[in-house]
């Protein structure tokens, strides 16, 4: 499509735009009594509605039934983990056995770890990203810890080329080829939350099949985002939170995929809970673990029903949109924004640059826009003119304009603002 720079351009796509009704469903802030311009799914999704009338339903059943509510409930707490196994199976690409709602994301990642590195011998090592998430890292320095290792012996970190933010497919592949003996797990982000690079997920997880290595990825910044097929991919797991790009709330609940494969090995160490037993024997209060086959069996504790009754309501509008037709939108979103920003930065050698890759399949929804000078003070006049965005250190600011809730004309406001502050 041919973008042109002018509102009346932008507010004819919110015209055209099929899935533009959307937005009604969601609270927007507000920033000196005016609508915000939000574009900060990417740290926390913005409230739908009916998260209000979901909650109320629990709230209500609690109120009238007490501990009833398990059993008698509009919708019973028993089995409140079973009615998010639909929608997320198709978000991201996996059969519903394969999937669990639990715990939050780094807590799940632990879990995760326990089960699928396993080092023996010489192959001890993880291969991530030098650039990943503090909390990731942190917990796989521990978890080789708990093993009785160094981190320092057995992280394998890929780096960007000299002069280059993001990482090439082949670099990472090649790491992993040169390691392939000596690595027992690859753990990647789908999505860099940083760069906002969207990795060759299906490439990767070909490799790590070849080589017989287990591999992770964590899909924070991935799910609700961009399209997933992680069974068919043969992932062996995954992890993701829900308060991103899946509006569920701020702390919301996380989830994990499993493959199919590993559904049965109940060989695998794993830490246990009720919940993760047998529903059959779950009450009858017997001694000794039998787990679930499938994802169900790494839960550990009884469902946290007032946050996912927000995971409820949000998700039921994932149903309705689809992410096809959402990814379809991202993408000319996205595609609006690098080209309000790139035509300036040409007219005017601009004071920043997009870090993020400008091949659609290499990204989601957000662009990196890297400052060159005085990066904080701009950031903080665009906050005072309306935008809520997001600031990282030492000289980014992250920029997710996301289907369901922003519009053309969101991001039109926006490139006027950055490019007159
Ligand atoms: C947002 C994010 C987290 C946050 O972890 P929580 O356990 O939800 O606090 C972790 N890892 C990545 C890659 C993230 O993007």
């Amino acid at each position: 499509m041919k973008f042109e720079n002018s509102l009346a351009f932008a507010c004819a796509l919110d015209k055209k735009d099929p899935l533009k009704d959307y937005r009604k469903l969601f609270h927007i802030p507000k920033v000196n009594g005016k609508e915000a311009v939000y574009l900060c799914g990417n740290s926390l999704g913005l409230q739908p509605k009916s998260v209000e009338k979901h909650l109320k339903i629990e709230l209500e059943d609690w109120k009238n039934l007490g501990v009833e509510g398990h059993l008698h409930g509009k919708n019973p707490w028993l089995y409140y983990h079973h009615f998010f196994s639909k929608s997320i199976s198709k978000l991201v690409g996996a059969k519903e056995s394969e999937v669990v709602v639990m715990n939050q994301l780094t807590v799940n990642l632990n879990l995760m770890l326990i089960s699928f590195y396993r080092p023996e011998g010489k192959r001890n090592k993880i291969l991530i990203e030098a650039n990943e998430f503090p909390s990731d890292y942190y917990a796989i320095e521990q978890q080789i810890k708990l093993h009785g290792l160094n981190p320092k012996d057995c992280i394998v970190e890929v780096m960007p080329r000299k002069g280059e933010v993001t990482l090439r497919t082949e670099d990472i592949i090649s790491k992993i080829a040169e390691h392939k003996n000596e690595l027992a797990l690859v753990m990647l982000s789908a999505v860099n939350y940083y760069t906002g690079q969207l990795f060759e997920i299906k490439k990767i997880a070909d490799v790590c099949c070849e080589h017989k290595i287990t591999f992770g990825v964590d899909l924070a910044h991935a799910i609700g985002n961009v399209e997933l097929k992680l069974h068919e991919w043969n992932v062996d797991f995954a992890t993701w939170c829900s308060y991103k790009y899946l509006n569920s709330g701020p702390g919301g609940v996380s989830g994990v995929f499993v493959h199919e494969y590993h559904a049965k090995n109940f060989s695998l160490p794993r830490l246990a809970g009720w919940w993760g037993n047998d529903e059959k024997t779950r009450f009858e209060m017997r001694k000794h673990f039998v787990p679930q086959p499938g994802a169900a069996g790494w839960q550990i504790s009884n469902a946290p029903v007032l946050s996912m009754a927000a995971h409820k309501a949000s998700l039921e509008i994932f149903d309705k949109a689809g992410m096809k037709a959402l990814r379809k939108k991202s993408e000319l979103l996205t595609g609006y924004l690098e080209f309000l920003l790139k035509s300036e930065i040409r007219n005017q050698k601009s004071d920043f640059k997009i870090i993020t890759p400008s091949e659609k399949e290499e990204r989601g929804c957000q662009l990196s826009i890297q400052t060159k000078k005085n990066g904080r003070k701009l950031f903080d006049k665009i906050t005072k003119a309306g935008v809520i965005a997001d600031w990282r250190e030492p000289d980014v600011i992250r920029i997710a304009p996301v289907p369901l809730y922003n519009s053309f004309e969101d991001i039109w406001k926006f490139a006027n603002i950055l490019l007159t502050a």
